[in-house]
């Protein structure tokens, strides 16, 4: 298996004034085709360890290569285009611009790359093809559902074909039955394409989707579980009991 994401000994200290660490000494391999969910209480580090993952933020201490690449050392320029050529971010906020159509929104990483506007139309239209959203490709964001507004923001993160998706609570602002749909493309788009996935999320039945667990506590890897040849419920049932364990201590801990 090759390597995609490799984090070792990662510290991550905010500010001179943080008292604790949100990140404690956390080491990860993340291998092309995973499909891992980060899951663990409020505060635990799940947004920081996705943003250190991902080059959003740096660590105070650490090393992060993706790719092979030693992305701490790598200009703010250089990794602005690293970042656009190889990750895709899908976040709770869709983030789409107002005053941009659907078909615009999408297209923006690849205007901003300075692609011809024939080959930016082509690949918007088929990227919306492939997630169902040709039709509102001309409206503007607040004409669209919240379902649509989070394919069209999805459409704009796989618009560059990056070998790895990052999402941050994706299914935040979504009803059930879009969270779903949602889910369904990215396992589609992990099983049939290989793209890598890493989601946070505080949803056992949304982390049932995904191939692995790392549950963190206190800014450390606490737990992993890999779902090999569980079925979904199975895996399922197995982060719930996880979860209504981390429920139970923290009832314990707080009310006596
Ligand atoms: P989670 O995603 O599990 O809720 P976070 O990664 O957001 O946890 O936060 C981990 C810890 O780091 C928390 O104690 C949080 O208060 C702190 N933290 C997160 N972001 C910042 C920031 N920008 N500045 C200072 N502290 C932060």
């Amino acid at each position: 298996m090759k390597e995609i994401v490799l984090a070792k000994d990662i510290i991550k200290i905010y500010g001179y004034k943080s008292k604790g660490k949100a990140l404690d000494g956390v080491s990860l391999t993340v291998y092309e085709g995973d499909y891992i969910c980060i899951m663990g209480p409020s505060g635990s580090g799940k947004s920081t360890l996705l943003n250190v993952l991902s080059t959003i933020d740096m660590p105070t201490k650490g090393v992060v290569e993706i790719d092979k690449v030693n992305i701490l050392k790598i200009n703010e320029f250089d990794l602005g285009r690293f970042r656009y050529e190889r990750l895709g971010f899908i976040f709770q906020e869709f983030n789409l611009i107002d005053s941009l159509t659907i078909r615009e929104n999408i297209g923006v990483p690849l205007a901003l790359a300075d692609k011809a506007e024939s080959e930016i139309n082509k690949k918007v239209e088929n990227m919306a093809e492939k997630l169902s959203i040709s039709e509102i490709l001309d409206k503007f964001p607040v004409e669209c559902s919240g379902g649509e507004s989070q394919r069209a923001a999805a459409a704009r993160a796989l618009i560059t074909e990056p070998k790895m998706i990052v999402a941050d609570e994706p299914t935040g602002n979504l009803d059930t039955k879009n969270s779903h749909e949602l889910l369904k493309l990215l396992k589609e788009l992990n099983e049939k394409e290989g793209i890598t996935i890493i989601m946070v999320t505080h949803d056992s039945m949304i982390a049932s989707y995904a191939k692995k667990l790392l549950f963190l506590r206190d800014g450390k890897i606490d737990e992993t579980i890999e779902r090999g040849d569980l079925t979904q419920k199975e895996f399922f049932y197995k982060i719930v009991e996880i979860t209504s364990k981390e429920s139970q201590n923290l009832f314990e801990s707080i009310i006596k």
